[in-house]
């Protein structure tokens, strides 16, 4: 009886609380209760399932909690921001691998008495379950270093991976229509995580966010296919909330990249060429003017009109409180400052706007690339913190880079570019930047939180001598 009311308020009143949480989290003044609510939602689902008849006992599942709780929390607490998209690969992972279990454990208790409707759902359930494990663990060594992070492409790549889809999808059908036929099963899952590992080899660089988020739509729908086939309310809507937002969130970023969706879909894309990485080896020998803090600081307090460059450089350093601070100072100077961010700035989307944010930056001065970037031309620095392929013009040059046609921040058309760095080292992509060997650009060697303070330091002190 406790399930058949009870359990249904409470899913309801958990698909309510992932709605208004999805809501919540489009913009950084709602987040947090956007959040809160999304945490509220998977607490009444949580409740909602554990009052369901069918549990035997407790034991098991308070177990299971606590190690997770356990680990979930430790991630959370240790993973440093910076790490973030790493930490999704490894959740999606995790989550897609609980889904094709669940649909394996379904499947060996019931595959003589499956009608074909609750196959089909086990069997993508199971595909994309195991497709999502095994693609996500492989951008997980991506994105950590344990694999190569450049696409690694072999010939017949493509007729590989097409051939490997038809023999997945042929032995799903076959396992629909003739569900005892449990001999197929383990090639299935077999084929399944096969493909997930070719599926992202051939993908890195620059879209490598595109393809986590769409392992999330995946992750989602193999959730929404297990709720089908444990016709479980609540799994099934988180399932399809999590599979249409990770789905529209790949189109939108494929479509800020400047990127074919189907590419994304087929994993065919981000090649790299090799004279395009060679060439970032050379890029020691080739001149760059440096500048000094305090050359840097007197231009910087000459300017009427600066926009700041934020970028994964500035997320490792933790210098978004500094950087603030030298644009405060300038602003009191009477400089126009304003922070102009790339869709895939950083590691995470969103990355730049949750650490200005952060460091209270004020929302109206922070603008997206495409409201900033003609005003580029009209300013008199563009001071890129720590971002390197989001500035880089041969995506506009390069047909073989392989960030070409990525839309880039237009920094190069501002009177004078000043670049913090620590060295000469390549960004996530792995090429060289022309950028830096521009004749109007200035390079301020350092870590960017030492630059940003000394920076502030010494327009502090200029602004109060000016004053005495
Ligand atoms: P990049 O990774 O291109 O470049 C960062 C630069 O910061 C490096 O060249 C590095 O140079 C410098 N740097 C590193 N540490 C410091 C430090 N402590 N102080 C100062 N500088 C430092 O960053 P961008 O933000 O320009 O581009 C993001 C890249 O990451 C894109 O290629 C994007 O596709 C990819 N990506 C983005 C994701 C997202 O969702 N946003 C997810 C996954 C990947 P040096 O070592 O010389 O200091």
């Amino acid at each position: 009886m406790r399930d058949t009311i009870a359990m249904p308020l409470l899913y309801l009143a958990a698909g309510t609380l992932f709605i208004v949480g999805l809501r919540g989290i489009t913009h950084p003044r709602t987040a947090r209760r956007g959040l809160l609510a999304a945490v509220l939602g998977m607490a009444a689902a949580i409740v909602g399932t554990l009052i369901h008849q069918d549990v035997v006992t407790y034991r098991w599942i308070l177990i299971a909690a606590v190690v997770g709780s356990l680990v979930g929390g430790a991630m959370a607490k240790y993973m440093p921001m910076t790490a973030m998209p790493e930490r999704i690969a490894l959740s999606h992972a995790f989550g897609a691998l609980a889904a094709g279990l669940v649909g394996a454990a379904e499947y060996y208790e019931h595959f003589e008495s499956l009608n074909a409707f609750l196959a089909a759902a086990l069997m993508f359930e199971v595909v994309l379950g195991f497709v999502t494990f095994t693609g996500s663990l492989m951008a997980f060594g991506k994105l950590k270093g344990i694999l190569p992070g450049r696409p690694t492409v072999f010939p017949g790549q493509q007729l590989l991976n097409a051939v490997l889809f038809t023999a997945t999808v042929a032995v799903a059908v076959w396992l629909v229509a003739a569900p005892s036929t449990a001999a197929l099963f383990p090639v299935l899952v077999t084929l399944a995580a096969l493909f997930g590992i070719l599926l992202v080899v051939p993908i890195g660089g620059a879209d490598m966010p595109t393809v986590i988020s769409l392992l999330n739509s995946y992750a989602g729908l193999s959730g929404a296919a297990m709720g089908l086939v444990l016709d479980n309310k609540a799994l099934i809507i988180a399932g399809a909330l999590d599979g249409a937002s990770g789905f529209l969130l790949s189109l939108i970023m494929s479509r800020a990249m400047n990127r074919s969706f189907r590419n994304v879909l087929f994993g065919a894309f981000g090649q790299v060429d090799a004279t395009a990485v060679q060439d970032g080896r050379s890029a020691e020998e080739r001149p760059v003017r440096s500048a000094s803090i305090d050359e840097a600081a007197m231009l910087l307090a000459a300017a009427r009109d600066v926009i700041v460059v934020p970028g994964y450089g500035l997320a490792v350093a933790q210098a978004q409180h500094r950087i603030r601070e030298v644009g405060e100072i300038l602003e009191r100077n009477g400089t126009r400052v304003r922070y102009a961010i790339h869709p895939v700035a950083g590691r995470m989307p969103g990355h730049m706007n949750v650490l200005l944010a952060e460091a209270d930056v004020p929302y109206d001065r922070i603008l997206d690339m495409d409201d900033i970037n003609s005003d580029f031309a009209q300013a008199d620095v563009a001071l890129v913190v720590g971002a390197n392929d989001v500035t880089n013009p041969a995506a506009r040059t390069q047909p073989d880079s392989p960030i070409y046609g990525m839309p880039i921040l237009d920094v190069a058309a501002a009177r004078t570019v000043m670049v913090v760095k620590r060295g000469m080292n390549a960004g996530f992509a792995g090429v060289e930047n022309e950028l830096y060997h521009l004749e109007k650009t200035l390079m301020l060697f350092g870590d960017a939180k030492d630059v940003a303070t000394s920076l502030a330091r010494e327009l502090e002190d200029a602004q109060q001598g000016q004053r005495v």
